[in-house]
């Protein structure tokens, strides 16, 4: 019978390894995909939806291409992996075998981690930090915000999943605001000092939204912030700020079902960076966010990169196809400003597998003072991107 490869998560890294695994072993290999939601909103162009540069529906995608070129499409939740049997247990009931497993389910909040805040208060103060129905409630709450109201965000502390994200939503319901709310106010609640793309983000926020934005860094005393859902405040070490919108991004950790599997480390999963295999099991390949990437950081781009690394290897392994030395890539691309000439900024690099981590072998970023063409030209750069990284995903 042909070898089997289970994969649990329908995002970035599992539906890229699942379609790449699938279509070049030629139906060699038996794939099976397991993923909750029939519909998988994407969070990367989520903040452009904020900023009422897309629609909702464009940023969805479903898993009926992964199904007609024969992957077994699972919509379940896997509850546990039995490494000795090697097998997948599923929330729906029964069990998976695989001779590979591949786990890309993401992020979950760290319990915790942010006092006052649980995901029962997640309707009252909403993360939108998964994609779906998160950051619809947040762009509703946005559009309800009375004139001249105050949106306040709580920004995770590293390592988090997209480092530029928390800023690209702030310029973007920034540029939401200058439109339709211009007297409405943004406090940003920083647990760490510096961020990704910084000296760009506030360049781009003096010259389109002067005067609206502020931000709070750890000097007011980053530890001691919480929150109270039921007033709609935050507690900055004893000084109270109250908010009409609260978008709180409480620190993350890998995926629930890692952990269960027994392999995190801390928060994450090492992994090996030759091949994205678990450094204790080598027939489990983590990709995306769950995993401790080295110097790559945690992106769709990132873990899309991982996935085809992955794919390769395992094609390798149960089918004896040929294996490259592994090669990965990442650019996150953000948007400052959307009106006339977009204002687009973006970050990346490439990197090798040395035995130690997935390293930085070079990268480049925008600079301030660009040209509006050129910043235009790099928006336009993210609008393909968009569409090559869902069409590599969903087919
Ligand atoms: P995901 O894409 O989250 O996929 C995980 C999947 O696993 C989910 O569909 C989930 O339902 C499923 N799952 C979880 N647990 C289980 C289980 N037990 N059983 C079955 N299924 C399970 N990245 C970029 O590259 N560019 C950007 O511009 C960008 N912008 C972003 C903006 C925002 C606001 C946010 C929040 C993120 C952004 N990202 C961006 C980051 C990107 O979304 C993530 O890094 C990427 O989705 C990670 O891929 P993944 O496969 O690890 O996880």
């Amino acid at each position: 019978s042909r070898p089997r490869v289970v994969v649990v998560g329908g995002g970035a890294g599992g539906a890229t390894a699942a379609r790449y695994i699938a279509k070049d072993s030629n139906g060699a290999i038996d794939v099976t995909l397991i993923e909750p939601s029939r519909t998988y909103y994407t969070c990367w162009f989520s903040n452009l939806y904020l900023g009422g540069v897309r629609t909702f529906d464009s940023l969805g995608h479903t898993y009926g291409a992964l199904a007609a070129d024969g992957i077994n499409v699972v919509h379940d939740y896997a509850v546990g992996v039995d490494r000795d049997a090697k097998t997948v247990s599923l929330a729906g009931g029964g069990s998976l075998p695989y001779d590979r497993l591949i786990l890309s389910p993401g992020i979950d909040f760290k319990d915790g981690a942010m006092p006052g805040w649980d995901v029962s208060a997640q309707n009252a103060m909403p993360h939108a930090y998964k994609g779906g129905s998160q950051t619809q409630l947040l762009k509703a709450q946005l559009e309800a915000m009375p004139e001249g109201g105050r949106f306040i965000m709580v920004a995770p502390p590293n390592p988090y999943r997209c480092p530029p994200g928390p800023y690209e939503r702030v310029s973007m319901v920034a540029n939401y605001f200058k439109y339709n709310n211009p007297t409405a106010s943004i406090l940003i609640v920083d647990l760490k000092e510096k961020f990704s793309k910084q000296a760009l983000f506030e360049e781009g926020w003096q010259r389109h939204y002067s005067g609206m934005i502020e931000r709070l860094g750890p000097d007011f005393g980053g530890a001691n912030v919480s929150v109270n859902p039921a007033e709609m405040t935050v507690d900055i070490d004893g000084a109270v700020e109250k908010g009409d919108v609260v978008n709180v991004i409480p620190a993350m950790q890998a995926g629930r079902i890692v952990h269960q599997a027994g392999l995190t480390e801390g928060d994450w999963a090492p992994v090996n960076a030759a091949d994205m295999s678990s450094k204790m099991d080598a027939d489990i390949h983590i990709l995306g966010d769950a995993s401790a990437q080295g110097d790559m950081p945690k992106s769709g781009f990132s873990a899309n990169s991982q996935a085809k690394v992955a794919a390769m290897a395992v094609r390798g392994a149960l089918t004896d196809s040929r294996v490259f030395p592994a090669k990965y890539s990442n650019t996150c691309w953000s948007l400052i400003h959307a009106v006339d000439q977009p204002d687009g900024v973006k970050v990346g690099a490439n990197y090798e597998a040395t035995e130690e981590k997935i390293a930085s072998t070079g990268g480049f970023i925008s600079q301030p003072g660009e040209d509006v063409g050129l910043r235009a030209d790099t928006y336009r750069e993210s609008l393909a991107w968009y569409d090559a990284i869902t069409s590599d995903m969903f087919g």
